[in-house]
């Protein structure tokens, strides 16, 4: 992988082979290597952990690198058994990340940046603006923390939280490469989701590499004209172009691909909204994920009612897609995206 984009001192960015060579710099043999990628993937916070390793090794590797973290700075868990956190990196930012407990495991939906570019309507974190992109270490770093504090294995990661996952693409690439390396976490490629507002150019490129991942693209509208009210990103790629690139992807990977759909009262989830959507929808590998907008503050809208959505999802089963409702959990604690950050930097700054 290229190292352009390292922090030199992030020693828990590095993928194995990378890994052994640094450490072959330092006079290291090879097994090594293996033994610090092993503490790195279980979390360690300091090399003094390393107890396999010479003091002396110890000591030169926390002269040249750091291990970068996410520190709980809150927690909040739900009736339900949502955990939520508000995980502070090492340079003051916050990031959030979310546990939800399923019948086939556990799954963490984590951030890959502070803030987004985005700038959707209905989305919590694009109005904090964006901070900057998170390292591949911190976004394996909220999997790691969240785990290790829960003293449970996480078996699904879904990269659905703060942040566009393909705007910081070779951090997250190298974040997939870490977390599914056999002599690391070991994660399988088919519990990792990830999700997308539709950056068209890298949709061909993660096709390419035939990944086993699942790809969600945020969707939320059947057309231009509602597409290019709520998300900005429409205006640089329209629904023809991304649903285009959806197809190649589909058929390059023969993998089904997720579409989320916000339910907007009155904006986008209207009969014809459905029949339009299932037009748009025909030829590929597709299967309809409906929420109910969740209420952020200072965006006018509202979510729409069960009797609403009931009827949408007939009319796509009706014209041959498949729809879900998104099971709503952790409501009590705020558990969407960029409410808690939101929140928590409100209070720090003293806003109401
Ligand atoms: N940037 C990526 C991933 C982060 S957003 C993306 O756009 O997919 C995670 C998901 O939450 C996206 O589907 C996003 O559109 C959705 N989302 C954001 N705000 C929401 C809200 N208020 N209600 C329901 N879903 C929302």
């Amino acid at each position: 992988m290229s190292t352009e984009f390292l922090d030199p001192r992030d020693i828990k960015s590095l993928t194995l082979p990378e890994l052994q060579q640094a450490l072959g710099e330092l006079g290291c043999p090879k097994f090594r290597a293996g033994q610090v990628f092993r503490w790195l993937s279980r979390g360690v916070t300091d090399f003094s952990q390393m107890s396999d390793l010479s003091k002396d090794l110890r000591e030169s590797l926390s002269q040249r690198y750091q291990i970068r973290g996410a520190q709980a700075a809150r927690k909040q868990v739900s009736k339900d058994g949502t955990v939520k956190y508000l995980f502070q990196l090492y340079d003051g930012e916050f990031v959030e990340s979310v546990v939800m407990r399923y019948h086939h495991g556990t799954s963490i939906c984590i951030s890959t940046q502070v803030g987004c570019k985005m700038n959707c309507s209905f989305c919590a974190t694009g109005k904090s603006g964006f901070s900057r992109d998170l390292s591949a270490s911190e976004i394996l770093s909220q999997v790691q923390a969240a785990s290790l504090d829960l003293g449970e294995r996480i078996s699904h990661v879904v990269l659905m939280g703060m942040g566009e996952p393909l705007d910081n693409y070779q951090n997250v690439l190298r974040f997939l490469e870490l977390i599914t390396c056999p002599q690391g976490m070991d994660l399988s490629m088919r519990h990792i989701s990830l999700s997308t507002c539709g950056l068209v150019d890298k949709i061909y490129d993660l096709a390419d590499r035939k990944l086993q991942l699942t790809l969600s693209i945020s969707l939320h509208a059947p057309n231009d004209e509602i597409r290019s009210r709520t998300m900005p990103v429409n205006k640089r790629w329209n629904v023809e172009e991304l649903l285009k690139a959806c197809r190649y992807y589909s058929r390059t990977t023969s993998r089904r691909i997720s579409f989320e759909y916000a339910m907007i009262a009155g904006v986008n989830d209207m009969d014809w909204c459905a029949r339009e959507l299932a037009s748009r929808l025909k030829g590929i590998l597709a299967h309809v994920n409906l929420i109910p907008v969740n209420d952020v503050t200072g965006t006018g809208y509202r979510k729409s009612g069960t009797g609403r959505i009931q009827r949408f999802v007939s009319i796509l089963e009706s014209l041959g897609v498949t729809a879900t409702v998104r099971r709503t959990l952790g409501s009590d604690i705020d558990a969407s995206c960029g409410q808690l950050r939101r929140n928590y930097k409100g209070g720090d700054q003293g806003e109401s």
